[in-house]
């Protein structure tokens, strides 16, 4: 029986939740939505470390918060700031890693539920949806979504009740139609759910474009500073489906802490800056690299030679991203060497942050993987593009 007097998902909180329409999402996230702490009347907010919360003499609990499992200030002020972005109506919910938000998705699901998921998309969740989801009694196929005919011909009727997607995928860079795909997938009575993390709300924001589902790892440019691990759900409409996922959370334990919902919220405030040089340099290099002779392809959905640079311009605004990758004429060990004998460039696995990372992907993501060997992957930071650029050249050409 719940307290009497209270209401677990719906705390009373310490910050403005409504999105004054007055003022652009970049000066609202610049201000974390203007919050000011009541007490000292700092621009900053506190961090919220609580576990449990005082329960009123008539048993209730009138500040809306119990227990740190399913609540904590700091979090639902993150998330303000996470739905604001993505004009989530239903909210978001923050989770303790993207893979966390996104598990809780497929296991809000019901057994016998069929799946569409991309043949190309973060490899750590490809594998789950291929091992762990069969053991929930999904099922799954994995289809070209890039191609809208391939999709519609996967729809089991009665049966499929997800499509999922990610664009720009993970690490090709190919792009789906979201309008198109959420078209399909409402026709057959099914959500789209869209991993948006190498967009960003800064580029998409798939709910309004159909979605019925957003989902980031916060981990990468959100937060931005390569040192918080999370994920987010956010959701256009608050229905059942959206309540399940939430109650997931709180179920499962899969809150992100306080301190690391504080760092997300401090790095969600330069966003947007963060953002605009990210893709510029991202453009400047793959148009650079292009015209180079050792370089057999740059997978970039901001240059015309893209397959889905018709689609991104559509879809995506503000630029087409920080995340490019290229392939080597001179093959494998050329890629492995040259991402030995980067300087500036960090050779590091994940993406999004201020700092520039290059990765040889095809050795991460092991058998199984659809990454061409000759591939190394590159997240473009906020340096100067002319440095990353010399670097990369000096290694590429070294002998
Ligand atoms: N989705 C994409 C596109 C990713 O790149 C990643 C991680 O690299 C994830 C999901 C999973 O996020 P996390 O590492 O925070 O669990």
């Amino acid at each position: 029986m719940s307290p009497k007097g209270n209401d677990q998902n719906k705390p009373e909180h310490p910050f403005p939740t409504e999105r004054p329409e007055k003022w652009s999402k970049r000066s609202l996230a610049a201000q974390a939505l203007g919050s000011i702490d009541p007490i000292t009347k700092g621009i900053t907010p506190p961090i919220h470390l609580s576990t449990t919360y005082i329960r009123d003499e008539d048993n209730g609990y009138s500040s809306g918060y119990v227990y740190g499992r399913p609540d904590n200030a700091t979090v639902h002020e993150a998330e303000a700031v996470l739905a604001m972005l993505e004009d989530a109506d239903a909210g978001a919910i923050l989770f303790s890693s993207g893979m966390a938000a996104a598990t809780a998705v497929f296991q809000a699901l019901e057994p016998g539920d069929h799946i569409i998921a991309p043949k190309v998309m973060y490899w750590a969740l490809r594998h789950w949806l291929a091992t762990e989801a069969k053991r929930w009694g999904l099922l799954v196929d994995f289809v070209d979504v890039e191609n809208t005919d391939a999709v519609k011909a996967a729809i089991l009727p009665n049966k499929t009740k997800l499509i999922w997607i990610e664009t720009p995928s993970n690490p090709l860079w190919g792009i789906t139609d979201i309008a198109a795909t959420a078209d399909i997938a409402h026709k057959a009575g099914a959500r789209l759910a869209v991993d948006s993390t190498t967009a960003s709300p800064y580029h998409t924001r798939p709910l309004n474009l159909g979605a019925d589902i957003v989902m980031h790892a916060a981990t990468k440019v959100l937060n931005g500073h390569s040192d918080v691990v999370a994920g987010v759900i956010a959701g256009k409409v608050a229905d059942t489906f959206f309540e399940r996922i939430k109650m997931i959370r709180k179920s499962q334990g899969a809150i992100i802490g306080p301190f690391e919902a504080y760092l997300l919220l401090r790095g969600m405030r330069t966003l947007h800056v963060r953002q605009a040089t990210q893709s510029m340099n991202a453009m400047v290099l793959a148009q650079r690299l292009e015209q180079d002779a050792d370089i057999a392809v740059v997978l970039y959905p901001g240059l015309h030679s893209h397959p889905g640079h018709e689609v991104a311009r559509k879809q995506m605004e503000n630029g087409f991203g920080y995340m490019l990758s290229i392939r080597l004429k001179g093959g494998e060990q050329a890629a492995i060497k040259t991402a030995a004998r980067v300087q500036l460039w960090k050779r590091a696995t994940s993406l999004g942050g201020v700092e520039s990372l290059i990765e040889h992907r095809a050795s991460i993501e092991g058998a199984g993987s659809p990454c061409p060997p000759d591939l190394l992957r590159l997240s473009v930071g906020i340096e100067s593009v002319d440095d990353l650029y010399t670097d990369l050249i000096s290694a590429i050409r070294a002998k």
